[in-house]
């Protein structure tokens, strides 16, 4: 199944394939604040279909995680790790034909981490 999915203002936009599973969300200290449910999917699985340019990144702590957000309308869209292996984690919230409603999240206890 492929998705599609933007953040609000459409300047990054991105199509992801898989069957959706292992969805959480986390109470780390940037989760618990941008209120992501995310999607891991291998990094093969996603991909821009808009310019990277327009793709900002936060990192903080280990700067292990690119934290990818739109400048311009402020969405969280993505982010991106290499441990263990390169993963992408999409922002369902991004998705409009993701019933967010019939999800199974995980709570992951990222404050733990
Ligand atoms: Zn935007």
């Amino acid at each position: 199944m492929k998705y599609e999915g933007s953040c609000h203002c459409g300047r990054i936009a991105f199509e992801v394939e898989g069957e959706i599973a292992d969805v959480f969300d986390c109470n780390c200290s940037i989760c618990r604040r941008k209120a992501m449910i995310m999607w891991a999917v291998p990094r093969a699985a996603f991909q821009l279909t808009t310019s990277p340019d327009a793709v900002s990144t936060y990192t903080f702590n280990t700067h292990s995680i690119q934290h990818s957000f739109c400048a311009h309308c402020g969405v969280s869209v993505f982010g991106q790790g290499e441990r263990p292996q390169p993963m992408t984690a999409v922002n369902l919230r991004c998705v409009p034909s993701v019933d967010l409603a019939a999800l199974q999240v995980t709570h992951v206890d990222g404050a733990k981490f």
